[in-house]
């Protein structure tokens, strides 16, 4: 649609006006008109960190030699006319704005020329005002060149003093908008050198290996997910691959590069027992969804949406992270390359064992425990060497993925249920939740005002433990979303019913406890992050006790 100035009562409803603040956010506007041209090949340069020039080349429909003034207008838009559009944005861009706002602040050039024209238009801005405009010969697309940014604005340019951080900055942003549009192809070139290009043939993992080299982007698994409404797909690293900083997470919601809380949230609380403290994966994921989905107008720079089915996003997103990490896991510990497939596998407490029919199913072991020191950590040989293990940790990591895996109706009938006294902020979250903890084995019956019944727990050697942990993980139930209260919940429960250190254990025990925990995902780690084994390589000890 032609470009159009955006009627009064449109205009007022627009979140706080696009903010240039920094070389990076004119960067990002121009690539989103770029990309809202329908480009396939974006060629951007720059130079001096982008105060000097950012220059940003596409292949796009160009804009006709009559609308060009009113691209550099305020409010002056192709994308919007009516209130009713902004309940369905379908491009990147919507406000009018950002040509606008870049060339307030710099010296702008613009060359363009849609196929209908046969010449382009060449237009120079200076104080945002057109002070240039003629006919020139050009391809099609659009070439928008912004010299000087800030130049007027010496306080801006000096608050704006570290060169680097911002050539950074400019570089991530081209960088995602690759991961996001693995269909456009994208050069960046700096100072002249040409420092990253992505091949724009629609393949994501080809644009993953330019950013991370081809044997990290090898090992990241592929999702891809198909409901209809939401449709996802993407790339994940294996457990065993980490990142410190949450650089590594990009999520784009219909094309738009988008920071979100409640997604982000959920990819830690998924990744968090795969991977150490401080560590975060990378993560890329593509989501698609219907236009009436996506609010992107609640933010200026528009790096946030709001998820009109949030809580269903989230609750897939869950779903295929799980699902991805879980099946195609790799164990962590390359010499236990063989982890016994234990089924159901009773606790290694005499009282357990009574509890429930052992179904083990024993191949070659892969850890043989030799013994116990200090009646905490076991002692185990492997084919690599020897093994210490934290016997706490270890059970707390083999239970907690059971109470992770507990079929629904897998609950345990207290004989006595246990009344619950809860705050009105409590007993409002959990009444929203009680089907969730029910699938976990918590069954919870109203009992008239804030009160709750819990009438039946996960099965347990520890009974007691497991309602004083639910208890205990109650007190922090507003504190945190939801998932991320489960997922605390059932690490507390883990945590309150394992082996104690100082508790002594017999070899068969021992056994059953290393085969358990070798047939979870990730043996290295107990759910609170902590390291559960420590390995002396063959080789290690070969060395310590060589002649010197
Ligand atoms: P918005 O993107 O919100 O519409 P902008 O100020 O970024 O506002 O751009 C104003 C208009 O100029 C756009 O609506 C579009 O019609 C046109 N335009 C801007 N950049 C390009 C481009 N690279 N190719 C084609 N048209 C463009
Ligand atoms: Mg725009």
């Amino acid at each position: 649609m032609p470009i159009t100035l955006l009627p009064p009562e449109v205009a007022a409803r627009i979140a706080a006006g696009e903010v240039i603040d920094r070389p990076a956010a004119a960067l990002k506007e121009l690539i989103e008109n770029s990309l809202d041209a329908g480009a396939r090949e974006i060629r951007i340069e720059l130079r001096g960190a982008g105060l000097d020039l950012i220059r940003v080349t596409d292949d796009g429909c160009g804009i006709p030699a009559a609308e060009v003034p009113l691209a550099l207008a305020r409010y002056a838009t192709s994308k919007l006319r009516t209130l009713d559009d902004l309940n369905r944005i379908t491009t990147l861009g919507f406000r009018g704005e950002a040509l606008a706002s870049i060339a307030a602040v710099s010296d702008l050039t613009l060359l363009t020329r849609p196929a209908t024209e046969p010449a382009g238009t060449w237009v120079v801005v200076r104080d945002g005002r057109i002070l240039l405009q003629e006919r020139r010969g050009c391809p099609v697309g659009t070439t928008v060149s912004v010299h000087n940014l800030f130049g007027r604005l010496p306080a801006r340019r000096r608050f704006l003093s570290n060169a680097r951080h911002e050539q950074q900055a400019l570089l991530a942003v081209a960088t995602h908008y690759a991961l996001g549009h693995p269909d456009c192809r994208f050069s960046v070139t700096s100072e002249g050198r040409l420092v990253f290009q992505s091949p724009g043939q629609g393949d994501l993992r080809a644009v993953l290996e330019r950013l991370y080299g081809p044997a990290t982007a090898g090992r990241l698994l592929p999702v891809a997910a198909d409901w209809g409404w939401l449709r996802l797909r993407g790339f994940l690293s294996p457990p065993g691959l980490s990142r410190s900083g949450r650089q590594g997470i990009s999520l784009f919601v219909r094309g738009r590069w988008v920071q979100s809380r409640p997604l982000t949230s959920v990819i830690e609380e998924v990744y968090r027992p795969h991977l150490g403290r401080q560590r975060s994966p990378i993560v890329v994921l593509l989501l698609d969804l219907p236009p009436e989905e996506v609010d992107p107008n609640v933010h200026p720079a528009k790096t946030e949406v709001r998820l009109v089915r949030e809580a269903e996003v989230v609750a897939r997103l869950r779903q295929v992270l799980q699902e991805a990490l879980t099946s195609r896991v790799v164990s962590p510990v390359p010499s236990l390359a063989d982890p016994l497939r234990v089924r159901q596998a009773p606790l290694p407490t005499p009282r357990a064992r009574r509890l429930a029919e052992p179904t083990v199913t024993y191949r070659s072991p892969s850890l043989r425990p030799l013994g116990q020191v200090g009646a905490t950590f076991i002692i185990a040989e492997g084919p690599e060497g020897l093994y210490l293990v934290n016997q706490h940790r270890a059970h707390e990591r083999v239970l907690y993925e059971e109470l992770r895996q507990r079929a629904p109706a897998g609950g345990q009938l207290l004989l006595e249920p246990v009344p619950l006294q809860l705050t009105p902020a409590q007993a409002t979250a959990l009444a929203a939740h009680l089907g969730d903890l029910d699938r976990l084995g918590f069954a919870l019956e109203p009992f008239g005002g804030q009160t709750y019944l819990l009438r039946a727990i996960p099965l347990s050697a520890d009974p007691d433990g497991v309602v004083a942990a639910f208890c205990a993980a109650l007190e922090t139930l507003t504190e945190n979303p939801l998932s991320a209260w489960l997922d605390h919940l059932l690490i507390t429960v883990a945590c309150r019913t394992a082996i104690k250190a100082g508790r002594p254990l017999d070899l068969g025990e021992m056994r059953l406890l290393l085969d358990r925990l070798l047939a979870t995902p990730s043996p290295r780690l107990c759910p609170h992050g902590a390291p559960i084994m420590l390995h002396f390589s063959q080789e290690y000890l070969n060395q310590q006790f060589a002649r010197r």
